[in-house]
């Protein structure tokens, strides 16, 4: 039989990751999914950055807004949210609204990002959760995991873009562990009853995603309570964490593909 997922309750006895990076497609992504686990973790001293793959340019039901003053808004929007949580590094590599791409460039450009910030933890999407509808969700999630891969490559002749793409000033850096959010599968449940208020506080700075606030509150609250339903938690959010494969090595590519 499967393990149950581990339950952390108490974050102050948790192993706390020194830098974490959150990869995601939209402004309120966090907010939404994971914000109360990247509360605690900024509360507990990890640096944190977040990279946002589009400006969310298309994120309004207004068909004559101009794409780029939305995006510049969300911009806006996101990083006043992030503050709210004490993080004050936001990237955006403002590709468009429902076009991310898990493609060659894009993944270069991500790693050249996870070089910069050297984490120890990524953030993102579960790409692989059963029938994800949104396609840039699952797109952000499988280019932040191929991206940590790449990040991690050493320059030479079997590596492709690395070394002449991917931030050739920077050197390579693995990424021990991922924690994906999203997710069918869960393995790592947070009560984030500490940092509820944050999180619902965090969301609301996306004022133009937030036309009703109460009902946006609430939402988030729903959310929060059904994912602790599941786990004996009043309040939580679900990861499915994996450990990914340090580098080159011939066990670990053979670990890797078994
Ligand atoms: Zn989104």
């Amino acid at each position: 039989m499967q393990p149950g997922p581990r339950l952390i309750r108490d974050f102050a006895a948790f192993p706390v990751p020194s830098a974490v990076l959150v990869v995601i497609a939209h402004p309120d992504d966090i907010e939404a999914l994971c914000g109360g686990t990247v509360a605690l973790l900024a509360r507990a001293g990890a640096r944190i950055s977040y990279l946002v793959l589009t400006s969310g340019d298309k994120g309004s039901p207004d068909p004559l807004i101009d794409p780029r003053a939305l995006g510049a808004i969300r911009e806006a929007e996101q990083r006043a949210a992030a503050a709210l949580l004490g993080v004050e590094d936001v990237v955006f590599l403002r590709y468009h609204d429902g076009e991310v791409a898990d493609d060659l460039p894009t993944r270069a450009a991500v790693a050249a990002q996870i070089r910069r910030v050297r984490p120890d933890l990524l953030i993102a999407f579960d790409p692989w959760h059963d029938y994800t509808f949104h396609n840039d969700h699952r797109q952000a999630g499988l280019v932040a995991l191929a991206a940590a891969r790449i990040g991690a490559r050493r320059p030479g002749p079997a590596c492709g873009i690395d070394g002449t793409v991917v931030a050739p000033d920077a050197p390579p850096h693995s990424v021990a562990e991922a924690w994906l959010f999203l997710t069918g599968r869960p393995n790592l449940v947070f009560d984030i009853a500490p940092t509820i208020e944050e999180k619902i506080a965090a969301r609301l700075a996306h004022a133009s995603q937030a036309a009703d606030p109460a009902g946006v509150a609430r939402g988030v609250r729903a959310r929060a309570e059904a994912t602790g339903a599941a786990h004996g938690l009043a309040l939580a959010e679900a990861f499915h964490a994996l450990r990914l494969p340090a580098d080159e090595s011939l066990a670990e590519r053979l670990d890797e593909w078994a």
